[in-house]
């Protein structure tokens, strides 16, 4: 299973998103809603943090032992690509958490 494919988890046809930040309620093909109850989203929360450290780290070590910025600068040049990917972070938290969870509900019940 692909977790940043964007396409529903128990069908895998309908999209999840229609565009960057938009996305359906429900499947577009099969109906399952993708936010379960209220409050699902705060897992994806987590993803887009853990996602965030994975993007940010390299360039914040890369620009500090690679390129010799100091500290504020690195921290801030982090800061700005993270703003500039907040979009790309939204989307694939959502759908990874999307994707995760539904993988874990399939193996409990089986
Ligand atoms: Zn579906």
């Amino acid at each position: 299973m692909n977790f940043f494919s964007n396409r529903c988890p128990h069908c895998e046809k309908g999209r999840i998103f229609k565009s960057l930040i938009r996305m359906h309620k429900s499947c577009p093909v099969c109906q399952v809603p993708f936010e379960r109850e209220s409050g699902y989203f705060i897992g994806a929360m987590i993803a887009a943090y853990f996602l965030g450290v994975f993007l940010a780290l390299p360039i914040l070590l890369l620009s500090v032992f690679g390129f010799g910025l100091s500290m504020t600068q690195a921290i801030l040049l982090s800061s700005l690509q993270l703003v500039l990917l907040q979009p790309f972070l939204f989307k694939y938290s959502r759908i990874l958490w999307i994707r995760v969870e539904a993988a874990l509900t399939r193996s409990i019940h089986r």
